[in-house]
């Protein structure tokens, strides 16, 4: 038996299916999950001491690699100085000022724990600045695990077949509409009927909770056309693309604007860190400048906020991103002809630092559907392979992948040999 068999079934007798998220569970692809013991750079190592070269990175907070000597040091030091207070610190607003100088719709920003909180509360902005209940979202798209949003969600939620929750009660339920992702004519028709009644369109404006899917041209621009024509909000859920696909976010990236902006992920270096944000006359109806309630006992946490300092401090080099972007492309082309070689169906898709690889004889996989028509149990094959040959994937077919910093063309020629010798097994 391996340690991680033993730990494994040591975890499940005393946590719901031995994990404290669902898709860690390998339960889409088989297998017992690997318990990891440490991460430095492009590698994480378990606990037989294997070690992988990473692409989940801790499903994208990563974008610095594991471990960055910079990171660990502003941690260590304020975790020198306590854990918490529940007080004001000045590395809140030198995070705040960090975050909304770098992302254009966002003029003032509030730190919570997690993605799910920074949705959930950017949702109740919305209803209460609009004064109206219904929320629209799109099939696939995942937004954390709040009631209102967990209605036809992706990531583990689509990966274990209950996209739609049990314990949603149908009252909240009835408010959410969900909607074709990329089908920017369903979205007109949609509120040439209905818009009056939309608090806001929340969207992942590069979806990576069904794999990776990168909006359409001209998508995003008509949800913004649509909430300006009807007074709705337009949210993007940046949690995962923010400082990932580019300095300035999808937003930045697309050139479109949100009325508010939720982030996670990157912007917390490796912490518990969420946040949402947006135009200032929108975000002060929070508490305590207005009457929106939203608080949290270890929100802007001190040790928190040193991570998500030094990680955005990083991102500033000019070739930061062009730099991730050329070794993302580097894997996918090399991914795309390894398949070939081996008669493979396989497509890729990217934006930055984000991507996604499809079991499928579409050229192009742009949506929800596509998605849902790839073979799965040949990727849950290519899966274990890859792991066997020491490449560390996500383990279900609907989540996106994710380049670091810290991963040298050594590691992706390396990984693309792995591939292409799981490739011929398949
Ligand atoms: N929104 C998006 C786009 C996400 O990808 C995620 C998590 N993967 C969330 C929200 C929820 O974030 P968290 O898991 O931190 O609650």
């Amino acid at each position: 038996m391996s340690q991680s068999e033993v730990l494994f079934e040591q975890a499940s007798r005393y946590i719901p299916g031995g994990v404290n998220s669902p898709v860690r569970a390998f339960k889409a692809v088989g297998g017992t999950p690997v318990f990891l013991q440490s991460a430095k750079g492009s590698r994480v190592t378990d606990v037989d001491g294997k070690s992988y070269i990473d692409y989940v990175q801790s499903w994208g907070p990563m974008v610095l690699g594991h471990s960055h000597p910079e990171v660990i040091a502003a941690v260590t030091e304020a975790i020198g100085a306590g854990l918490t207070f529940g007080a004001p610190t000045e590395r809140e607003t030198i995070l705040a000022q960090m975050v909304c100088e770098r992302m254009p719709g966002m003029d003032l920003v509030r730190f919570v724990n997690s993605g799910t909180e920074a949705t959930m509360s950017a949702i109740r902005l919305a209803r209460a600045y609009t004064g109206r209940d219904t929320i629209v979202k799109f099939e696939g798209c995942y937004h954390g695990h709040s009631d209102s949003l967990l209605i036809k969600a992706g990531s583990g939620a689509l990966t274990l077949g209950v996209p739609s929750s049990p314990g949603v009660p149908s009252v909240l339920a009835e408010h959410t509409t969900t909607l074709n992702y990329n089908d920017a004519e369903q979205v007109r028709t949609f509120f040439a009927e209905h818009g009056e009644k939309v608090a806001c369109i929340i969207v992942e404006p590069v979806a990576g909770n069904m794999n990776c899917i990168p909006p359409q041209p001209g998508f995003l621009q008509a949800l913004r056309q649509v909430c300006d024509e009807q007074g709705a909000m337009l949210i993007f859920d940046e949690v995962m693309t923010g400082f990932r696909v580019s300095a300035t976010g999808a937003q930045g990236y697309y050139q479109v604007q949100p009325d508010l902006t939720t982030l996670g992920k990157v912007i917390g270096g490796g912490m518990p860190v969420g946040a949402f944000g947006g135009k200032r006359e929108i975000m002060e109806h929070i508490a305590p400048k207005g009457p929106v309630y939203q608080a949290g006992t270890l929100s802007g946490n001190p040790v928190a906020m040193a991570a998500g300092i030094a990680t955005l401090s990083l991102l500033d080099e000019a070739d930061f991103y062009p730099r991730l972007s050329e070794k993302t492309g580097q894997l996918m082309s090399g991914l795309e002809s390894a398949a070939a070689e081996a008669g493979i169906a396989f497509t890729t898709n990217s934006v930055g630092s984000m991507f996604g690889g499809f079991f499928t004889e579409e050229k192009t996989v742009s949506n929800y559907q596509q998605v849902m028509a790839c073979d799965t149990e040949r990727f849950n094959r290519f899966f274990h392979g890859m792991l066997r040959e020491g490449v560390y994937l996500a383990p279900a077919s609907y989540e996106a992948g994710f380049m670091s910093q810290a991963h040298t063309h050594e590691d992706i020629e390396q990984t693309v040999e792995a591939a292409r010798k799981v490739f011929a097994t398949l």
